[in-house]
């Protein structure tokens, strides 16, 4: 079934993506994929926080030449930058990067600096959640690479589901995956990954934001570490 322009409402999209959910549960994630490329065609995309290619990688076997949004929120590592360029270099995805309307210094100027470190919901809403809501507006449905064993808050994510805040189908074609399948894909395939993963980093996001994490902690604890905030906006 393919999903056009003018086609499926917005009821129909959230029962196919429940329906999806329930059926491809157990499906591998190339086949989720398959399923998101046939379904929804050049309105499908996978976004990307560099912090690896995998689910690009996965995707571009299904639709050689898939969007792959990226989100430049002026914040980030060196290595992160250098991640979307040589992904951008070498594989045969489309990548797209969105930026915040304000650059950082236009932020500091109205709002003080090191909004980050004062209100990072409001910085999060400005830098992320704001840009990636208009970058999405053209795509019925979007992939990422959230998986459950990252943390408790992502223990419940569904391979395929409703992104309500959103209105579009949300895609996690690995939220079944191991920290160990993820790094088996990597090695099999040779897909990219941020240097910083090899320096001690677990989760990979915006510079003032990201720390190491120390042996036993949860992957995401390195975000937004000393604060309650586990999640930027974007998958709540
Ligand atoms: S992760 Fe930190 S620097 Fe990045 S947008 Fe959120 S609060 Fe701002």
């Amino acid at each position: 079934m393919t999903v056009t322009q003018d086609g499926t409402g917005v009821e129909g999209l959230r029962e196919l993506a429940e329906r999806a959910g329930r059926e491809l549960e157990d499906a591998d994630a190339l086949d989720i994929l398959r399923w998101a490329a046939d379904t929804f065609g050049s309105r499908f995309c996978v976004t990307s926080s560099m912090e690896d290619a995998v689910v690009a990688h996965l995707a571009s076997r299904v639709l050689p030449g898939v969007d792959v949004v990226f989100l430049d929120t002026g914040y980030h590592f060196p290595e992160t930058i250098g991640t979307r360029d040589a992904v951008e270099a070498v594989m045969d995805v489309n990548v797209i990067t969105l930026t915040p309307r304000q650059t950082v210094a236009e932020q500091d100027a109205e709002y003080g600096p090191k909004l980050h470190d004062r209100d990072p919901d409001l910085c999060c809403a400005l830098r992320k959640v704001k840009p990636l809501e208009e970058g999405l507006e053209g795509y019925r449905a979007w992939a990422t690479g959230l998986r459950r064993d990252e943390s408790p808050t992502r223990a419940g994510t569904p391979v395929v589901g409703w992104d309500e805040k959103r209105r579009k189908v949300k895609i996690a074609p690995i939220a079944r995956w191991s920290q160990q399948d993820v790094e088996a894909y990597v090695a099999e395939h040779g897909v990219l990954t941020n240097p910083l993963l090899m320096d001690g980093y677990a989760s990979v996001g915006c510079a003032p934001c990201t720390r190491r994490v120390l042996e036993g902690e949860d992957a995401r604890s390195g975000r937004w570490s000393g604060r309650s905030k586990t999640e930027c906006g974007l998958h709540g």
